[in-house]
């Protein structure tokens, strides 16, 4: 007989029929008479119910059966009598194809915190909100490539290795073969890199996009969708040191042009999340209603995980300059009560205190704040005509912050180098890059997206380390 999941079989297509079903057990509960035993396979949030008579099933037979056991159920599917299940399987043949002794097994019927899931990360997806979260990260995956395929961008695999550090000074993570208790020094004593497998000093990549203007110089619109790697300490929940960015890249687009896309773009995951994963964001929804009672009723969120994404879905994005954004902060009564912790003035990066003051409290929805004064802002930025800001775009999100970092990029030779110069970036080091202006430069934009703080704000979970199989911070690489 074939194996139906889940999913399927709670369709009802095949009531009245045998089936086979496999999963693992989630409860086991019952009385003389009757066991009722929870399987899920991961198809669905949803467990189907397997009922085992008595008659047919001894104790011993079902001795095995426990909680995080995988079976092989055999049995007619039928509508249920009981609440909770539209249908259930009454079973003819019960198989444990792998035990799980109840005593060592560590996921118990009591809700565990998600500090100790972290801990167990291997068997965390076992649990219904890890379930949920993986599943939409799956679907929110599958709809960035829906997104792109569906407007003629090419996909385009960026390097993992890379030479240049032009982007992530100090932040990035080295790669080498050399022996490290015995270092090749050249005559100044310093490491010999020629010695080292690509005969350069390389590391990990902390963006694609550098590489990606290059194939957009070609195929017009290209996007990336792969891991990057930082070597930040910021021990924060919303900061990994390996995630999975989406750099879209854009020939013939200005900074309008890319905040549009990328407003239609979120819209467009969130909208295939709602559509593909009701089951799990209603779930997920509910465990957020149950945290937030927790919470002082003043600092409690009004809309619930589904609202929020409709409402995201279906408004405009607030459109404002970084001028503009100070300026509300310097008049905001958060300011006046000298609230925040950093300080506010013209030039200064906006912290993160500052972009959720901005969407959940000033605005109340996402918010794109564009041109940055240029000294806080990468080289590759457009210079605007004051010649003190640059076309740069940062997209912040509601318990989020800052989702997107975009830009239209410097297309003219001379005000990149002069920018290059400027910023101590090595012009020498990246000639490959000033060859795109060179060769049929054009106007262009791009943005990166990281994916963790999407599936954050999809699935309403509070820390990036639950978002993420398994998550890489600082002092943490287990599993
Ligand atoms: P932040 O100020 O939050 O550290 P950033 O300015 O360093 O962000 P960018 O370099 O613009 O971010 O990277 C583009 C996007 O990648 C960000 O908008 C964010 O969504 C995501 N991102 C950046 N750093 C991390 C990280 N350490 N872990 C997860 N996502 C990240
Ligand atoms: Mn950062």
């Amino acid at each position: 007989m074939q194996r139906t999941k889940v999913k399927d079989l709670l369709t009802g297509a095949e009531a009245g029929k045998e089936i086979l079903l496999k999963g693992w057990v989630r409860t086991k509960r019952g009385n003389k008479y009757v066991t009722f035993i929870a399987v899920n396979d991961g198809s669905t949030i949803h467990s189907l119910q397997v009922v085992a008579d008595a008659e047919k099933f001894s104790e011993e037979a079902l001795k095995d059966v426990t909680t995080g056991a995988s079976v092989a159920v055999t049995g007619e599917l039928v509508a249920s009598q009981g609440k909770g299940q539209a249908y259930e399987v009454l079973a003819n043949t019960i198989e444990v194809l792998g035990k799980a002794d109840p005593e060592t097994y560590p996921l118990q019927k009591k809700a565990h915190s998600l500090e100790f899931l972290r801990e167990i990360a291997h068997l965390r997806f076992r649990t219904n909100t890890f379930g949920a979260v993986f599943r939409l990260r799956n679907s929110l995956a599958f709809a960035v490539h829906k997104f792109f395929n569906e407007r003629g961008f090419v996909y385009m695999h960026t390097p993992i290795v890379t030479a240049s550090d032009a982007e992530g000074a100090g932040e990035m993570f080295r790669v080498t073969t050399l022996d490290l208790d015995n270092l090749p020094r050249n005559e100044e004593g310093k490491i010999n890199f020629e010695e080292d497998f690509f005969g350069r000093s390389t590391n990990l990549t902390v963006s694609g996009q550098l590489e990606g203007e290059l194939a957009a110089m070609a195929f017009s619109d290209i996007y990336t969708f792969g891991p990057t790697f930082r070597a930040e300490n910021s021990n924060t929940a919303r900061h990994l040191a390996e995630f999975w960015m989406i750099e879209p890249e854009m020939a013939f687009y200005d900074l309008q042009d890319n905040a549009n896309l990328a407003e239609e773009f979120i819209k467009y995951v969130i909208r295939y999340a709602i559509e593909n994963n009701s089951a799990d964001i209603e779930f997920l929804g509910q465990r957020l209603a149950e945290e937030e009672k927790q919470k002082p009723q003043n600092e409690r969120n009004e809309m619930s995980l589904l609202e929020k994404l409709e409402f995201v879905a279906n408004n405009s994005f607030e459109r404002i300059t970084y001028t503009e954004a100070i300026d509300i902060l310097l008049n905001s009564p958060a300011y006046k009560k000298k609230k925040f912790q950093y300080e506010v003035s013209w030039g200064v990066d906006l912290q993160s205190e500052h972009e959720r003051y901005l969407v959940e409290k000033h605005f109340k929805k996402p918010v794109i704040v564009t041109n940055y004064p240029k000294d806080i802002k990468s080289f590759y930025m457009r210079l605007n005509d004051d010649g003190k800001t640059v076309a740069a775009m940062d997209i912040l999100a509601p318990g989020i912050g800052e989702i997107v970092g975009g830009s239209q990029r410097e297309e003219r030779l001379d005000k990149l180098t002069e920018r290059m110069e400027e910023m101590g970036v090595p012009t020498e080091e990246l000639w490959w890059y000033l060859d795109t202006r060179r060769f049929g430069s054009c106007p262009h934009a791009g943005f990166g997206l990281g994916f963790e703080r999407l599936v954050q704000f999809v699935t309403g979970m509070g820390n990036i380390r639950d978002v993420i199989p398994f998550p890489r911070t600082p002092k943490n690489a287990e599993f």
